[in-house]
């Protein structure tokens, strides 16, 4: 019979990624994650309250109500709720539960920036408890009331979390990452919530199958729907025409832009091109240097015109934005994808509307379905 080598750490069985290092094996898989963990320790039971400065929607508190009876029930829970509808409040009511019974919560995201971005609102809304970020070179200190991590971070903490938070589950790198869904898996001692607003099949499949909870939040915080994406059928010499046009259109009105192209190649070209007709204007991509001072300057209005590749895809949040996608009919573009840029606009409060536009050569089945699925939210709300 043939014998079953499986990895202690990662699970894996894949015998191809075993090597031999001096007669011992190793595995290849998880060889990357390496660093210190911690183990689990039981706390002293103590009232735990948290702020939040705005009140909370009715739809709202309902979820934050479910979900804390979800987690006292033992059942997991898939928030499956809009963007800029407000979610991470609404996890706040079952973290103090959790908090109070001295027990672990761990809160995982699956790209740093957003740990840090979401750092000093859970350490204000919980100014009792000692909240700690662990994420790349940043883990000299594991321990904390509440744990705000990566995801890649999570093979710290092997049976830890009481409460396990995954906020946006199916963004890259977590989705379709076995590794990282082994180690958040072990990292689990009771149960879990999963956030999204774009929750793939597979999620949604298991969900169902395992009689999870899932509940929806369709409506935004501010109660307005979201923007309809309008498609704009062209080939792809006229985009360079129609984005010109555009542009000029938004910056009579002093608006903000962002502009999605689908490959760091293509938004550097568009901006040499674009270049030539405006001033205010700037790009980014993964390999851009100074990423984050050139956000910055869009954010703080020095620029106009901002164009990015998907990486800016989710959490930014940035006021009295319009956005554009050019060759929207590229495969990059998901509707998953889709659905995540078109929800960048129209997320503050002072303005909640906004345009939303696609320019394609090809009305493909991902932009026939984004729009679907954003129609069916505002209709549901
Ligand atoms: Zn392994």
């Amino acid at each position: 019979m043939e014998e079953k080598i499986i990895c202690p750490r990662c699970g894996n069985t894949d015998l191809k990624y075993f090597g031999n290092l001096n007669g011992k094996l190793y595995c290849r898989k998880c060889i990357t994650f390496k660093g210190d963990g911690i183990e689990y320790q039981t706390k002293i039971k103590k009232e735990i309250n948290y702020q939040i400065k705005f009140e909370l929607s009715e739809k709202q508190k309902e979820i934050s109500q479910a979900t804390l009876d979800n987690y006292t029930k033992g059942i997991n829970t898939l928030i499956y709720a809009v963007t800029g509808a407000g979610k991470t409040e609404i996890v706040y009511e079952t973290i103090a539960y959790v908090l109070s019974n001295g027990q672990t919560v761990g809160f995982a995201i699956p790209r740093k920036d957003v740990v840090i971005e979401l750092l000093p609102r859970i350490k204000e809304a919980f100014p009792m408890c000692k909240v700690v970020a662990v994420y790349g070179e940043h883990n000299s200190d594991l321990r904390g009331d509440i744990i705000l991590l990566t995801t890649h971070q999570l093979f710290r903490y092997k049976n830890y979390f009481d409460l396990l938070i995954i906020d946006e589950i199916d963004a890259f790198p977590y989705q379709d990452n076995q590794i990282l869904e082994y180690f958040s898996k072990k990292s689990i001692r009771k149960n879990y919530i999963y956030m999204s607003a774009t929750p793939s099949e597979k999620i949604k499949r298991i969900f169902l199958k395992e009689g999870f909870s899932v509940l929806t939040l369709f409506s935004r915080f501010h109660k307005n729907s979201l923007p309809i994406p309008k498609v704009i059928k062209s080939p792809d010499i006229f985009q360079y025409f129609f984005i010109i046009k555009l542009l000029k259109k938004f910056h009579e009105k002093n608006k903000r832009v962002l502009v999605f192209l689908p490959t760091i190649d293509l938004s550097e070209k568009i901006f040499k091109y674009l270049k030539l007709f405006f001033k205010k204007i700037n790009f980014v991509n993964s390999k851009r240097k100074n990423k984050d001072q050139i956000v910055d300057d869009f954010r703080e209005k020095r620029l106009t015109t901002l164009i990015t590749t998907s990486i800016l895809e989710r959490g930014i949040t940035i006021d009295d934005l319009q956005v554009i996608v050019m060759f929207a009919n590229h495969q990059v573009y998901s509707s998953q994808t889709l659905i995540q840029i078109s929800g960048r606009v129209g997320r503050n409060i002072k303005h909640p509307q906004g345009h939303v536009f696609f320019l394609t050569s090809k009305v493909t089945i991902n932009i026939k379905n984004a729009i679907k699925d954003i129609r069916y939210f505002n209709e549901n709300m």
